[in-house]
């Protein structure tokens, strides 16, 4: 018996995945009805998804044993209200080394200072500017999860002191790891750049607010890959404003596309990328969804389901 997977994600994605898919079901000796539509909700066993909008219907899917997600977050996807199936987000070789180039790049260029230098004047010769040693500077990783850890090690083997933030207690050789209030708090003052990594839930909305702007460090830098729920923008604003906090660089919005009027845009110590610090690969992606399915389909526990309780 063929097992009945439906491809829901949005239809440019279709010609990319559903040739790997094939090949990685055959691969894997599993045989496969693979569909990207579907007239029978009732008879698909397993979904491969990614939202495509906020009205997407789950609910008709009463026979489906896994969603396998293509994304890393889980927010949109647990706040549909129509998902009641077990749901495993995406961690994928692919995701985690796009973060690492994400994070140890912007890293580098807080740490260098190099749009002070690229929005020099002509002329204008800044050589007091010069960096200090990243031996001598302090990276902090709010979230030490599959992309927090993989990029607190790449920062750390950079040269950089590595100080991680997690909700459960952590111990590493190298990166010195904190959780709870009191640890949020070591971390923010003692970073000189602050990287934020963890899901947005109902703990971490507004993470980075005046309370917490406060204890950080004058000249402290922020880079947000994680979400920007996890900011409260005006509280960021003005801590920019202030000189406070010295640039940041933002990868995700809590409205995206960011709209064009959005102070971000135009302040001169912000970057802005349009959510492209790390994609799902097509590649290493169909190999964790397949062998997710395998595993459900063996009654194996399927990798990195999400904890509904927990929210991430
Ligand atoms: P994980 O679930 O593997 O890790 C999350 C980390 O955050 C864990 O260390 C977790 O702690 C920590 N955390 C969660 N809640 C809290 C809390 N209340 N207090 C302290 N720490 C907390 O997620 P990933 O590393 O795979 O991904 C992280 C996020 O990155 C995603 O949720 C997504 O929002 C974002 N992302 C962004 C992308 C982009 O292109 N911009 C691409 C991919 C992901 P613990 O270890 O104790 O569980």
């Amino acid at each position: 018996m063929s097992l009945k997977v439906l491809f829901w994600a949005k239809p440019e994605q279709w010609p990319l995945y559903e040739p790997a898919l094939r090949e990685e079901f055959n691969r894997r000796g599993i045989p496969v009805d693979l569909v990207n539509e579907t007239d029978d909700p009732a008879s698909i066993e397993y979904i491969i998804y990614a939202p495509t909008g906020d009205n997407d219907d789950l609910s008709p899917f009463i026979n489906v044993r896994l969603i396998q997600s293509l994304w890393a977050g889980p927010d949109k996807l647990i706040a549909n209200p129509t998902l009641t199936q077990p749901l495993a987000r995406m961690v994928d070789r692919g995701l985690r080394e796009g973060m690492v180039d994400y994070v140890v790049g912007n890293v580098l260029r807080h740490h260098l200072n190099t749009d002070k230098f690229a929005q020099a004047k002509p002329g204008e010769w800044l050589q007091q500017n010069v960096p200090p040693l990243a031996r001598n500077r302090v990276v902090g990783m709010l979230g030490l999860g599959e992309l927090g850890m993989a990029c607190a090690r790449a920062v750390y083997r950079h040269g950089f002191k590595v100080m991680g933030w997690s909700r459960s207690p952590k111990a590493d050789a190298d990166i010195l790891c904190f959780d709870g209030a009191a640890g949020l708090n070591t971390v923010l003052r003692s970073s000189d750049i602050l990287v934020l990594l963890t899901p947005h839930t109902a703990e971490t909305e507004n993470l980075i607010n005046a309370e917490t702007l406060a204890v950080m460090r004058k000249g402290t830098s922020i880079i947000n890959p994680g979400r920007g729920a996890l900011i409260d923008d005006t509280a960021l604003l003005d801590a920019l404003n202030s000189g406070h906090i010295s640039q940041a660089t933002l990868d995700v919005f809590r409205t995206e596309p960011l709209p064009a009027d959005h102070p971000y845009w135009a302040h001169p110590n912000v970057l802005v990328t349009p959510h492209i610090a790390s994609e799902t690969r097509v590649d290493s992606a169909v190999e964790i969804a397949v062998e997710n399915i395998r595993r459900a389909e063996n009654d194996e526990t399927p990798r990195f389901l999400v904890n509904r309780s927990r929210s991430y």
